[in-house]
């Protein structure tokens, strides 16, 4: 079967250097095998969503040069790419999970749950908080039959939240940046949140349901959510889906060697294309900062094709120096980088 692999972002605000690095990995192990490429908006959070990001987002990596198959702009047999018009399956993942005795309501606010917290166990890149205390969780024979209706669709009449109940064996994933990483979810963060108490859909449940839904294998993103791995492999067993493959990029720093922040708006694909900066020199940097390239020399991604091997990645964070923009302007761009290794 052809390979299939997305892009995933959040409305949440401009796409910058570190996304856009994502992405053209992500784009690349597609492209180099001759898969799809899947262009999936996650919006499921309305507060977070910012008005003309999504857009923008796609206006920013098709300058970049990248291409997608499916998408909410293209279309496609998976449809919708759009996670806020994807409840009705959501809604269904969550019933199947009721009905195997895997989900439960809870009613414990967070202020509940931080009074009766213990010290974290950690465990491989859990969150550093306490886990879901076993104890809460209700015997599956104390729920009523049927009671997960009452969750459903858009009303949320029962004031709970639904979690999923993790098991306590050790999840196991080989990641192509990482290695082989283990954890046990039940130490790092217990039994976790599908649906909140709010309404929304948890960000955990949906890409699981999204990727089994759209067939992905090829699951490649930013190192950030490699802790959220474990999680989301233990929920597509309970689902009776394959886990796919993954890759988690190393993340890119800025100047001052801190994770890329609004505050960094200099480094937005926005900013760079103001600032006169070609797509070529963009990718050409990135694919130097990956170590597909020796020299940060103009390139299109199509050029990267041939040269694209896993085993050639670097696996370290990448420093960008202080003013990106100039340096890709003047086309010095060696002037100031990191030297290569
Ligand atoms: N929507 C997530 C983000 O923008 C990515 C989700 C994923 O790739 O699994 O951070």
């Amino acid at each position: 079967m052809a390979t299939r692999g997305r892009y995933a972002p959040t409305p949440s605000g401009l796409i910058h250097v570190g996304n856009a690095r994502t992405a053209l990995v992500a784009w690349l192990a597609v492209r180099s095998v001759g898969g799809t490429f899947v262009w999936r908006l996650e919006d499921l959070d309305p507060p977070r969503t910012v008005p003309g990001a999504a857009e923008a987002a796609i206006d920013d990596l098709r300058w970049l040069g990248l291409d997608w198959d499916e998408g909410p702009d293209v279309g496609g047999p998976y449809g919708p790419y759009v996670q806020s018009e994807r409840s009705d399956r959501y809604d269904d993942a969550l019933r199947r999970l009721a009905q195997d005795g895997r989900l439960f309501p809870c009613r414990h606010s967070r202020k509940d749950l931080k009074a009766l917290a213990v010290a974290p166990h950690g465990g491989g890149h859990g969150p550093r908080v306490s886990p879901y205390p076993a104890h809460l969780r209700p015997d599956p024979g104390t729920l009523s039959k049927g009671w997960i209706e009452d969750h459903l669709g858009p009303s949320n009449a029962d004031d709970a939240s639904l979690r999923f109940r993790v098991d306590g064996e050790p999840v196991r994933v080989e990641d192509r940046f990482l290695g082989q990483q283990t954890e046990r979810v039940d130490q790092a963060v217990g039994d976790f949140v599908l649906r909140r108490r709010d309404g929304l859909y948890a960000y955990q449940l949906a890409v699981v349901v999204d990727d089994l839904a759209m067939e992905i294998d090829d699951v490649v993103r930013g190192v950030d959510l490699m802790e959220s791995t474990a999680r989301q492999v233990q929920l597509i067993r309970a689902l009776g889906g394959t886990v796919p493959n993954y890759g988690h990029v190393p993340l890119v720093l800025n100047a001052e060697g801190e994770k890329l922040s609004k505050r960094d708006g200099g480094l937005t694909l926005r900013s760079l294309r103001e600032r006169g900066v070609a797509p070529e020199a963009l990718v050409g940097y990135l694919a130097f900062s990956l170590g597909l390239r020796g020299r940060p020399t103009p390139a299109k991604p199509r050029d990267l094709l041939a040269d694209f091997r896993w085993d050639r990645l670097r696996r370290e964070d990448w420093t960008l120096p202080a003013d990106l923009a100039s340096a890709l302007v003047e086309g010095s761009p060696l002037a100031g980088y990191p030297a290569l290794t």
